[in-house]
């Protein structure tokens, strides 16, 4: 197949599974078209539903809720609205993998202090998120799984969203908070397999679907040893049944605009400059766009940007600008070499 790119959405031929019509329209997005529900989301009835999610056990607890928060743009704005809308009594939680950028922390400090919100920044040890990393890099094709998991959410954020699944949940039971609140924008959350389509939709869904993976790639790898740093015991997993999982941007219509322009408000937010145009916090995003090009000649984002673009969520030529930015190869490259990844080990699944 010559190499095309929907005219639609931003797919190309490189993903698996898709083939084209004859007006240069994707088989995800026709198959789309023909799903469609008949009217649109009813944003109103879904903040309602939000509320009444978020309200269960209100102060019944020190902290009404955890909210995952990487200090970029969109969880930003997420925070600003628990607390100023909703009123919830919050726990910023961030997970800091050593690569944050600095911008990235000064944004945070602005927002937690401006917010007077509590907050924890957890940092894992090198050796833990060096292990989970390069299990998400190298050993990711043990399982079909784990296969699709590298592929779909990308071989550097599918690890590092193990270690903030694991680490906030443990938080949650260990300080009996009933809520985790994610802020992961609409095409993030329903990325999971290959057909595109699925959502998430608890938390016991997202330990079985994304984590137990990577604790059984770990469990049979030189790594092994880590494992119990991530799993939890008997005991814990009873207690995170009662802990739920919910996300913002499910219940929120999503309006890039409107995000930035709050945070850019409220907070002097500002857009970091040490990143790639996809991530307004972290450096990793890069190296996994590299491994994610140099494997299957597309960007991780092509996948969520695709139905965000068919949902009219995104501008479509903002997103193929997005999708096909240089990266900072000096940058990438120091992160590797920070990690103890060869580059070179990086090959294109199709010459593999
Ligand atoms: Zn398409």
């Amino acid at each position: 197949m010559a190499y095309q790119i929907c005219k639609k959405c931003v797919l190309d031929s490189n993903i698996p599974g898709i083939s084209f019509d004859l007006d240069g329209i994707c088989n995800f997005c026709s198959d789309y078209i023909k799903r469609e529900l008949p009217t649109k989301l009813n944003y109103e009835l879904l903040e309602k539903e939000f509320v009444k999610l978020t309200k269960r056990d209100f102060k019944k607890y020190q902290y009404d809720c955890i909210c995952l928060y990487s200090g970029g743009k969109d969880s930003s704005y997420m925070l600003y609205n628990l607390i100023k809308k909703y009123k919830l009594r919050v726990l910023a939680f961030t997970l800091d993998h050593g690569f944050l950028s600095d911008e990235a922390f000064f944004n945070i400090r602005k927002v937690v202090t401006k917010l007077k919100v509590d907050s924890i920044i957890y940092r894992p040890s090198r050796e833990l998120i060096t292990a989970v990393l390069k299990t998400g890099i190298f050993f990711y094709n043990n399982l079909p799984t784990s296969k699709e998991l590298a592929f779909v959410i990308g071989h550097v954020c599918w690890p590092c969203f193990v270690l903030i699944a694991m680490s906030s949940i443990k938080f949650a039971v260990e300080k009996q908070i009933p809520n985790v609140i994610v802020g992961t924008t609409p095409g993030q959350i329903r990325q999971k397999k290959f057909d595109l389509v699925s959502k998430y939709n608890d938390l016991i869904d997202v330990y079985k679907t994304m984590v137990v993976p990577m604790l059984k790639l770990l469990k049979v790898s030189s790594y092994a040893h880590f494992t119990q740093d991530l799993d939890l015991s008997f005991l814990k997993k009873l207690k995170v049944l009662k802990v739920r999982l919910i996300s913002f941007y499910e219940h929120h219509e999503y309006n890039e605009e409107r995000v930035i322009k709050t945070v850019e408000n409220e907070f002097d937010w500002q857009r970091p400059r040490d990143t790639d145009s996809c991530s307004s916090n972290c450096l990793l995003n890069s190296l996994g766009i590299e491994i994610h090009r140099r494997k299957y000649g597309i960007s991780p984002y092509a996948i969520p940007f695709a139905r965000d673009v068919r949902e009219g969520l995104l501008d479509r030529g903002e997103s193929l600008k997005t999708i096909n930015v240089d990266l900072n190869m000096e940058l990438v490259k120091h992160i590797a070499q920070e990690l103890g990844v060869d580059l070179k080990n990086i090959s294109s699944v199709k010459e593999a």
